[in-house]
């Protein structure tokens, strides 16, 4: 292995650029050239690379989103599209991939290696934190830490009014950011798509705050949850059933997904980096690096894509307890 490229592809998140520089600094340390792939799979279809020594990746540490841009490719899902970036790879003289990127990006690049035997090599960057084989995505942390910012903030305003507050965070499929951002931010209630609490419960829970003194509520959804209504929805659901609450809809956004990344994800995308970068010149191929009980570890990519990341229970029952 003499020249490894990097890249970076779908959804952006914090401690993608401390991944890209950790890569581009591994490959440095071992005599090795490294390549940057612009845009994802879509720029390695197009060969739009870069040579990118140490020093290109100076004052990145600490920036959210990309340098190397991310994108979401139609053609790569295309054997055409496949055969093309693979054709560039080859002509650049690239023997080896680290992708960073979440489930989508990692499906492509085993559907590569499969195709080319081309070696792949994955870092689970996503701030859902819905890959299994980890048990931090790069920017789940950094997400986290912007969320409970902000319902700290909306709780202010939320307590001098005597409001209910919803507050919609990010996630897709899985409630992780909902549930532990709901737990640091004390939210009354936490809805998660692995566990549907139901519309009854929710107003009873609410009811129950408001008898037991509590003058203001935040409940925490995430985007994913199974409750069937979305959040303005449960806005009105509220408002006709407890006439007496002033209740507020807050969607927090792609602000979850910018950011600094915090000192965990900076130090996560160092690791990761490195073992990515290694493992590939220790001769292995078509795993994901992660993190397990805090040592780096490797998974089978197709295990992180078929595998899901369960919820701690035991939060469930803090949240539970923690709402009394
Ligand atoms: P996020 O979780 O943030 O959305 P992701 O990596 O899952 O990140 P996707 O848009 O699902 O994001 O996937 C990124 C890219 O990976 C796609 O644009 C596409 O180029 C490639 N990809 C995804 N699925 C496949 C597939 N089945 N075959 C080939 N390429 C794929």
């Amino acid at each position: 292995i003499k020249k490894i490229g990097v890249l970076t592809s779908g959804g952006d998140s914090p401690g993608m650029n401390a991944a890209i520089r950790s890569v581009v600094r591994t490959c440095a340390y071992h005599n090795i050239e490294c390549i940057g792939i612009y845009r994802g799979y879509q720029g390695m279809i197009e060969g739009d690379f870069k040579e990118m020594g140490p020093r290109s990746v100076n004052n990145i540490v600490n920036k959210g989103g990309t340098i190397l841009k991310s994108a979401r490719s139609l053609d790569f899902k295309t054997t055409e599209g496949r055969k093309k970036a693979h054709q560039n790879l080859v002509n650049a003289g690239i023997d080896a991939l680290v992708v960073i990127g979440g489930d989508g990006t990692f499906t492509g690049a085993e559907i590569f290696n499969n195709e080319f035997g081309y070696p792949v090599m994955g870092i689970p960057g996503t701030i859902d934190n819905d890959i299994y084989g980890t048990s931090h995505t790069l920017g789940y942390d950094t997400a986290l830490n912007t969320v409970v910012e902000c319902i700290d903030k909306i709780r202010d305003t939320a307590s001098s009014h005597n409001r209910l507050f919803f507050v919609e965070v990010m996630g897709r499929d899985a409630g992780h950011i909902a549930l532990n951002a709901g737990i640091g931010a004390g939210a009354e209630e936490i809805l998660i798509p692995e566990e549907d609490l139901g519309l009854e419960r929710l107003l009873e829970s609410l009811q129950k705050s408001k008898a037991s003194g509590k003058s203001s509520s935040i409940v925490v959804v995430s985007e994913g949850d199974k409750i069937g209504k979305n959040v303005f929805e449960l806005k009105e659901y509220v408002e006709e059933h407890m006439p007496e609450y002033d209740v507020r809809v807050s969607v927090l956004g792609h602000m979850q997904r910018g950011g600094s990344p915090s000192c965990f994800d900076r130090v996560l995308a160092s690791r990761l980096g490195v073992k990515a970068v290694e493992s590939i010149l220790e001769g292995k191929s078509n795993f994901m690096v992660g993190l397990y009980q805090d040592k780096v570890t490797l998974t089978p990519l197709e295990q992180a894509i078929k595998g899901s990341s369960k919820i701690d229970k035991e939060l469930l029952r803090v949240s539970d307890i923690m709402s009394t």
